[in-house]
């Protein structure tokens, strides 16, 4: 799971939207819900009627999705912690297990770096 706090998971979220739905500006939108009936929609999914591509959808049972930034970022920050040999994450009192200080560190520092790419 993403390690992000809600408000940086929020910005590169808005970041990704952003560009994303700027591609069909002007464009016919669509709303659709899918499910096994019209009384059961579990996904309401917001879609370009021109390029025929789903922008946005959403769960009725809302699980936070890693967003994809933060997917590659977390594969990064594993690649790299194996290779300098430092502790990816350690559990909490509460069990829960967080990036240790200098793993987020490397992991902010990778996300800065994509942000810098994906905003190109
Ligand atoms: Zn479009």
């Amino acid at each position: 799971m993403s390690k992000l706090t809600e408000e940086q998971w929020g910005k590169k979220n808005n970041i990704y939207y952003f560009s994303k739905l700027l591609e069909h500006n002007g464009h016919n939108i669509g709303l659709t819900g899918y499910g096994k009936d019209e009384d059961n929609i579990e996904n309401m999914s917001v879609e370009c009627l021109d390029c025929n591509e789903v922008l946005m959808d959403f769960e009725e049972s809302y699980e936070k999705p890693m967003d994809e930034l933060c997917e590659i970022a977390h594969k990064k920050l594993k690649a790299k912690c194996k290779k300098l040999n430092i502790i990816m994450d350690k559990r909490d009192e509460n069990g829960d297990l967080h990036y240790t200080e200098k793993a987020q560190d490397i992991f902010n520092k990778i996300l800065d770096d994509l942000d810098y790419k994906f905003n190109k």
